[in-house]
């Protein structure tokens, strides 16, 4: 038997619990303040429209829907980006953050066998696994540091410094999963400047892209990443900016020196998703593409994602000041400060074991949690058991 996801595992024990009082802070996965996976309104309006003129399900072409990814690259890029304009960047749909990763990680692998892979330390839980199955050593630069609950900038930008060229090191965007944690902009200044000058090839995951700061803001770094030349990578998924998990959409992103080099690697990749899994699934692409270039859907989906951006605030917020209350002598005033779904807050396993044994809170055993999983109905509840465990 192979070892339980130990994510989903967490999921399966909290679904067999009878504690009506039960929390999940496991997940990753935004849910609305009565603990509801939202269907977004610009979603649903998008599906009904799409149902009024519904089809025939031919294949997608291999690299997907072109309306999708011309939406995809306007919003990772910008619409008036030189990028796009000179034809360097290239962009295929695929199926979700995850198989945006794995199109990227066997293409790199079909053309830099030798290269090795560096990831953060701690980073998704995933990303090693993809990159290893995709044949690569891959390798770690620190990144969290315990005691300032932040980045460890000077060992990241080390480490980064001492790699071999052509290495491959992939960061996140925005919204550091697991720590919340995300670098200024002035670090990444630096981190472009060593990338750039060492040769180092970036993969740049972007699952959060509008739950950091806004849309423009989050994408920033990917701006300045292309604007920096290439080649540059970025996966980017609409998972959790629209509610689709399911429906499993993202976009696998090349930016190439030259127009013509970028059409050389969409003709690569196309052959790695043709071997993959041949062409990516309609609906999910089609939602996306609608809402996208719509102008009243996207106006729509941009408050929508505010709002879950918003809520997620108050919730770092009102988990702090409630903490300090009931918890006078610990600080967690790092939590309002780190981005996304996530805070990592340096609760301990035994906390967190105790957190699940005695008040069927969940969490994950690193001291994860999901901020977006909070709500005005059992905030009180986890932060009571939080400030008892502590
Ligand atoms: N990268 C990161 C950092 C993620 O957190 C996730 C989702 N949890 C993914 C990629 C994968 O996204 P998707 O669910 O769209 O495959």
């Amino acid at each position: 038997m192979a070892p339980r996801d130990p994510i989903l595992g967490i999921t399966e024990a909290y679904n067999a619990d009878k504690n009506p009082k039960k929390a999940n802070l496991g997940v990753g996965v935004y849910y609305d303040d009565n603990g509801k996976l939202p269907l977004l309104e610009c979603v649903r309006k998008a599906e009904a429209q799409l149902m009024e003129k519904t089809g025939p399900r031919g294949y997608l072409p291999i690299d997907g829907l072109a309306a999708y990814d011309k939406a995809v690259q306007d919003l990772v890029f910008g619409a008036d980006s030189a990028v796009i304009k000179e034809k360097r960047a290239i962009t295929a749909q695929a199926i979700g953050g995850t198989g945006a990763l794995k199109l990227g990680a066997d293409f790199l692998k079909r053309f830099s066998p030798d290269a090795q892979v560096w990831i953060s330390d701690p980073s998704w839980e995933n990303h090693r696994a993809l990159f290893e199955s995709a044949g690569f050593k891959v390798n770690s630069y620190p990144y969290y540091d315990a005691a300032s609950k932040g980045v460890n900038f000077a060992g990241m930008l080390d480490t980064l410094k001492t790699i071999p060229a052509g290495s491959v090191v992939l960061l996140h965007a925005c919204c550091h999963n697991p720590t919340g944690a995300d670098l200024t902009d002035d670090q990444w200044t630096q981190i472009i400047e060593v990338v750039t000058t060492r040769g180092l090839v970036p993969f740049l995951d972007m699952a959060y892209q509008g739950f950091g700061d806004g849309i423009e803001s989050d994408g920033k770094v990917v701006r300045r990443f292309a604007d920096a030349g290439g080649p540059v990578f970025i996966s980017n998924s609409f998972s959790k900016s629209f509610s689709l998990y399911g429906e499993r959409v993202g976009a696998l992103s090349i930016v190439a020196t030259s127009a013509d080099e970028a059409a050389r690697v969409l003709s690569q990749l196309k052959r790695v998703i043709r071997t993959n899994y041949s062409n990516p699934p309609i609906h999910g692409g089609q939602v996306v593409a609608t809402v996208l270039a719509t102008p009243e859907l996207r106006a729509l989906w941009e408050e929508e994602l505010a709002a879950m951006r918003v809520r997620i605030r108050e919730m770092r917020q009102a988990f702090v000041e409630k903490l300090k209350a009931k918890a006078p002598g610990h600080n967690f005033d790092f939590v309002i400060a780190q981005r996304g779904m996530f805070s990592y807050s340096g609760l301990t396993k035994p906390q967190v074991d105790r957190l699940r044994e005695e008040y069927s809170i969940y969490a994950v055993d690193t001291g994860r949690i999901c901020v977006a999983a909070l709500n005005s109905g059992n905030i009180d509840y986890v932060v009571d058991a939080v400030a008892k465990v502590l």
